[in-house]
């Protein structure tokens, strides 16, 4: 997705993970009755009707591993954008330094004959630099300068808010290294699992082949990175282990790091990252590290080069030639079941996107994003806030102690709406008209250095986790803040022309969504200042507990796609984001109606109340398609359920829903134990 990199504080509204991808639509992306099929019956599959004939009139372009708003939205920026970029790459000695900058970066991604032309020539010095690692010690400068360039062998180096003291950025050291979406892919024995096995040492040897080894080098090549990955994925915590932040909260000296792996370097390595000094920083997963420091102990200077070598390969393989992006391509396919590599222009905005985001962000908030927009936002954010006290001074299992220091945490949360009060300064990355690859790699290098750069500094609340164009939105546990880039206030999530009762089913929901995320199963741990800290009542914690199982129960049942169900734990706080959400979303609207004195709120559009009309709008954000391979690696990798069940999953619950819609007990929409947390 764009986005830079992502630390485990952040809890986004939607994703498709790093194999998201973004086609022209000419349909309309706003919400529309005529996407509801009115032949079948709301309080059976309240989806199905409100999105039935969006499905039937919808089909995944070939270039996508699904189709939904979110991805549509993304389809309209790419035009958007691409005019920006079109115009700045060919605008000549009268550019602003910002235009130079992102004109020259996607000009240089767009010369697809000079990258044919370069081969693997471009990447060379730095395959050389692994090579020529006499031993083990000297491969750790190789390594440090592998991530510098963005690319993540062995382990993961970056710069996060101390979990006990938020406001100060401390050093992590997380797991990582691995070339398959989860650690599953290297230890589970389902046929699945075998065959994306099978597709890694397939890609590992053809890019190895086209890089000068013999195949049958490169087929042991294929197998040395199966190994080294296999050993370090079992040493990976999973996924639903990972959302509870105590599993990842192991701060320690520096010499106690060092001590875990003495085999790695660590010093070293900080040095040649040129890291801040420091004396504690946070190891996510000690036994991880332990197991990097085996891995290295084990294997042989040459298989560890190998690993590395791979993992440089790979990363740049989309900005080498033809043959390597086919081979990286061939390997997304059978993740994701994507039929056609995206247009190039395509690729490319989107590199410049994640590469330069906060300036090509500049000349696309100018062009799309006016003031009257973040005016409506904050008062809709301000009636949200309110909806949601009042929904957490009424719960009748909550002590008031509890309650009082919720309401501190949500007046405390910060509201962040479109882009950030201080641009990013690129002064010092260089850009080089006709260096794609370099570019790239200097781009990563200046991410880097601004991570690295971090360490020891008081937390920049101001910073931003997202660039402008983002359709997306998020909430940071550790800046306790709400996120909502330009790209997502726009049709069907925000429509001026669309009356209150839709735009609050719709971007209401959400901004409830990620408002909920401060108090979800792991959001509750958190305090206003975004520190580890309970702030809650013995007993009100453990009725908290009861009521997020019956949600985790609730999705656990949910199938995705043949047989594989959700993992209703991993999806947990999603779903009491959007539990929630909704919940206070339509309280909102019903204060809003109650309080309107022409009447006009209340009344019904199209044959439509205005609470019907708010659940339509909230299922408009949610009808899409996902290809069945996409389907499988999200039921593993992503903590969203697909749209169905974000739909299903919260109607069922609400009696609101059914008293809007009139469904009877014993209705599917009508849950028998419906859950409720807030
Ligand atoms: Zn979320």
């Amino acid at each position: 997705m764009r986005s830079c990199r992502l630390l485990p504080a952040f809890f986004l509204l939607f994703a498709l993970g790093s194999f998201a991808q973004s086609a022209p639509s000419e349909k309309a992306v706003g919400f529309s009755i005529d996407n509801i099929d009115k032949t079948l019956d709301p309080c059976v599959d309240f989806y199905q009707y409100a999105c039935g004939n969006w499905l039937k009139n919808n089909e995944i372009p070939a270039d996508q591993s699904a189709w939904v708003s979110f991805v549509e939205l993304d389809e309209r920026n790419l035009v958007t954008l691409e005019d920006i970029l079109e115009k700045a790459s060919t605008g000549g000695a009268n550019r602003s330094p910002v235009e130079q900058k992102i004109g020259d970066f996607y000009g240089s991604c767009m010369d697809e004959k000079t990258a044919n032309e370069k081969g693997l020539a471009p990447l060379q010095p730095e395959l050389d630099r692994i090579a020529a690692a006499k031993d083990k010690a000297v491969l750790i400068d190789a390594i440090a300068r592998v991530h510098m360039i963005g690319l993540n062998p062995l382990f993961n180096f970056y710069s996060g808010s101390d979990l006990h003291n938020a406001n100060q950025v401390i050093a992590y050291i997380d797991q990582g290294g691995l070339s398959l979406p989860d650690r599953d892919y290297y230890i589970k024995d389902d046929a699945r699992m075998v065959e994306m096995r099978k597709h890694l040492v397939e890609y590992v040897t053809e890019t190895f082949t086209l890089a000068g080894r013999t195949p049958r080098q490169a087929g042991d090549s294929a197998q040395t990175v199966l190994r080294i990955e296999t050993a370090l994925a079992k040493a990976s915590m999973d996924r639903t282990l990972r959302r509870d932040p105590k599993n990842r909260d192991h701060k320690m000296t520096r010499d106690a790091a060092v001590a875990l792996a003495p085999n790695f370097y660590l010093n070293r390595y900080f040095a040649d990252e040129a890291a801040p000094s420091f004396s504690e920083l946070n190891v996510s997963n000690p036994d991880f590290f332990k197991q990097v420091n085996a891995v290295l102990d084990s294997e042989s200077l040459d298989s560890l080069k190998t690993y590395v070598g791979w993992h440089l390969l790979r990363g740049s393989a989309a900005w080498l030639s033809q043959p390597y992006v086919d081979a990286s391509f061939k390997m997304r396919q059978a993740l994701t079941g994507q039929k056609e590599i995206q247009a190039r222009w395509k690729r490319c905005v989107e590199l410049t996107d994640n590469s330069l985001g906060e300036a090509l962000g500049q000349k696309y908030v100018d062009l799309t994003f006016g003031a009257d927009g973040k005016q409506r936002m904050l008062k809709m954010v301000d009636a949200l806030e309110k909806s949601l006290d009042e929904d957490i001074q009424g719960l009748p299992w909550m002590s008031d102690e509890t309650k009082k220091q919720a309401k501190v945490k949500l007046q405390a949360i910060r509201n962040k709406i479109g882009y950030p009060d201080v641009w990013r300064d690129y002064s010092s990355l260089t850009v080089v008209s006709g260096d794609l690859l370099g570019n790239f790699q200097r781009a990563n290098e200046f991410e880097s250095k601004r991570e690295i750069a971090k360490i020891e500094k008081p937390l920049d609340r101001k910073e931003w986790a997202m660039s402008p164009p983002t359709v997306n939105a998020y909430y940071s546990s550790s800046m306790n803040d709400i996120n909502f880039p330009a790209g997502i206030l726009q049709p069907p999530f925000f429509d001026k022309k669309m009356d209150d009762a839709v735009n609050f089913g719709a971007i209401g929901l959400v901004i409830g969504h990620e408002l909920t995320h401060g108090f979800d199963d792991q959001g509750r741990k958190f305090d206003p200042e975004g520190n580890l800290r309970d702030w809650w009542t013995a007993d009100d914690g453990k009725e908290f507990e009861k009521r997020v199982s019956c949600v985790a129960d609730e999705y656990s049942n949910f199938v995705a796609v043949d047989d594989l169900k959700l993992n209703g734990r991993l999806t947990l706080g999603e779903n009491t984001a959007d539990n929630g959400g909704a919940r206070v979303a339509l309280m909102a609207l019903e204060h809003m109606i109650a309080d309107d004195k022409t009447g006009n709120e209340g009344k019904s559009i199209d044959g439509y109340t205005p609470e019907q009309r708010f659940f339509l709008g909230f299922a408009r954000v949610w009808c899409e398609k996902r290809r069945p391979e996409t389907a499988r690696v999200q039921v593993k990798t992503n903590p969203h359920s697909p749209g169905k069940y974000r739909v299903d999953g919260v109607v069922q619950n609400m009696p609101e829903f059914q008293k809007a819609w009139g469904c009877k007990a014993g209705q599917p929409m009508v849950a028998q134990n419906a859950c409720r947390v807030w």
